[in-house]
């Protein structure tokens, strides 16, 4: 959540005498990051801790969140299936409720919010590539649902909000994104590949291993996200790299590039995987001029320094 310094007291109203923090005027923007820490790691934020223009709440947005804010990044809820399926009743509290809070924080304080919906919406698509206006093929009942559906939700919460109540809102439809600093055991394709390739272990490819994904670097995506924020489009609008791969080719990727030892193994899958995915990025092009920069080829070894150091494994042994 960003604060503008300039004008951190959006909420006021009636005449008051301006903030005495000298920071009023400045350009620079306070951050405020509200975490339960269910997915995320304190270790990611080591670095801002103690940073006078940065604050840390341990919160969980299904509770209420009174603070005061000129722009809200809704991000919260598990992304991994492992993790959303763990406690799926949590999870579409999460995507409900807490979009719900948010929301209601952007009313009370007048803020512009933006929410990482997923490509997930779009289920087992029946369209390729996948384009914003595409309504998806959605099971409202798998294990899976709390998830996507969950996400489909917020979505109509936002539009809702915007709507009757004229709060600013950015959708952002995020596909596959990976990179440094995830999770080691997230439980996603890339991070679960990239450890097991620098431990020596199999890489486990779950059947058929035809499905498709579209992995895009994240600070590709943090610019795209913020491009929708500071732009005039609500969307929602597809943050993706159209780069697609079989899992088969991903898993050869990585064994190519980090462990050409190492085993690939077919395994079970999970219901209602999705067999293919790919983001039409034509809306993302045109109106936010943005397009990914990092190719899958680069950015698996970004991730595998990263993962490398945090494993203490060293390369080349
Ligand atoms: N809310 C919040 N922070 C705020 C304002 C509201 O967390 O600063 C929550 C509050 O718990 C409420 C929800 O947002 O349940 C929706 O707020 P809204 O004002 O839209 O609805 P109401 O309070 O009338 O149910
Ligand atoms: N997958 C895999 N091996 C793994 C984990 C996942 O082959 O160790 C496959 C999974 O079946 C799916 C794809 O990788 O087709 C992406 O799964 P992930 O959990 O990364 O994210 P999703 O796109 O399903 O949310």
């Amino acid at each position: 959540m960003a604060t503008n310094s300039s004008n951190g007291d959006t909420q006021k109203a009636t005449k008051q005498p301006p903030m005495p923090s000298p920071l009023r005027f400045s350009k620079f923007f306070q951050v405020i990051v509200a975490d339960n820490f269910f997915t995320g790691s304190k270790d990611n934020l080591k670095k801002w801790i103690g940073h006078p223009r940065f604050e840390l709440i341990r919160h969980d947005v299904t509770e209420k969140l009174l603070i005061e804010v000129d722009q809200i990044y809704h991000l919260a809820c598990p992304a991994s299936p492992i993790f959303y399926k763990y406690n799926p009743v949590k999870t579409i509290k999460t995507n409900v409720i807490g979009t719900l809070n948010m929301l209601g924080l952007a009313k009370r304080v007048g803020a512009r919010i933006l929410l990482t919906s997923t490509s997930e919406v779009y289920g087992d698509p029946l369209v390729h590539p996948q384009p914003e206006s595409y309504w998806g093929n959605v099971n409202p009942i798998g294990v899976r649902s709390c998830y996507d559906e969950g996400k489909r939700v917020a979505e109509t919460l936002m539009f809702d909000y915007h709507r009757q109540h004229g709060i600013e809102i950015r959708i952002a439809r995020i596909f596959n994104t990976y990179g440094p600093r995830m999770n080691i055991d997230d439980g996603r394709v890339v991070s679960n590949f990239i450890a097991q390739a620098i431990r020596g272990e199999p890489l486990t490819v779950q059947v058929p291993g035809t499905q498709t994904r579209s992995f895009c670097y994240v600070s590709d995506m943090v610019d795209g996200l913020i491009r929708l924020m500071e732009g005039e489009n609500t969307g929602p609008i597809n943050i993706g790299n159209p780069g697609e791969f079989t899992m088969i080719e991903l898993a050869e990727n990585v064994k190519e590039l980090i462990n050409p030892a190492v085993e690939i193994k077919m395994v079970e899958n999970t219901p209602d995987d999705p067999r293919q995915r790919k983001p039409d990025i034509t809306k993302a092009k045109e109106l936010l001029g943005w397009e990914p920069k990092v190719k899958l080829r680069d950015g698996l070894p970004l991730m595998e320094e990263d993962f490398r150091q945090r494993l203490g494994v060293a390369k080349n042994n």
